[in-house]
């Protein structure tokens, strides 16, 4: 059984990027929802004994749309910290964004916009291969890069319960104001990590 993560920073802690209000619907309600789900859905799935990245790696239906937003939510709340003034990612990942997209802050633009421009409820992705080769996808509904056999690195959720309590329609406003609380030390040690 799966069960709902703990936030590694106070409620308030990622305002006004993300309120208190908002942290405490998206995780302690929506997210709560899905690990509901997803428990309810394991017994006789054939899936009771996997881990959460197996489950979205190989199955369909419900059970991937419940799992697919379990880890993507995990990824999404654990890559954040109090905000920071000039952060931004150092070591290897700062060399490779440098590489794939010319600077750090190309890639927060295209990164922006492909958030901005993803139709309808979904995520942006920074993903990479198993050469360690970046790239950002779009994702509709609980997609995860793990399906086209890529690393999920750091994320945006753009479904609207992620900023419309804060934010209402402003989805590119949202989606800038995240760039102080990224965790970038956290996203470097997904991007290095062997597994
Ligand atoms: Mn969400």
């Amino acid at each position: 059984m799966f069960t709902l993560i703990s936030l590694p920073y106070a409620p308030d802690a990622l305002s006004p990027a993300i309120s208190a209000e908002t942290l405490s619907f998206h995780h302690g309600k929506h997210l709560q929802t899905y690990v509901t789900n997803l428990n309810a859905l394991l017994p006789g799935s054939g899936f009771e004994e996997s881990t959460l990245e197996d489950i979205v790696r190989n199955a369909q239906g419900g059970i991937l749309n419940n799992a697919g937003q379990l880890l993507n939510h995990n990824l999404y709340f654990t890559q954040f910290k109090p905000a920071t003034e000039d952060n931004a990612p150092s070591g290897q990942l700062a060399e490779a964004l440098q590489e794939t997209f010319g600077s750090f802050e190309a890639f927060k633009d295209e990164f922006e916009k492909k958030g901005t421009t993803l139709f309808g409820s979904g995520w942006v992705w920074l993903a990479a291969d198993d050469k360690g080769k970046l790239c950002i996808t779009q994702e509709a509904n609980a997609g995860n890069p793990l399906r086209s056999g890529l690393k999920p690195l750091m994320t945006f959720d753009v479904w609207e319960h992620a900023y419309y309590l804060d934010y209402q329609n402003r989805r590119a406003a949202h989606l800038a104001a995240l760039w102080p609380i990224i965790n970038w030390d956290e996203v470097e040690r997904r991007y290095t990590a062997s597994e």
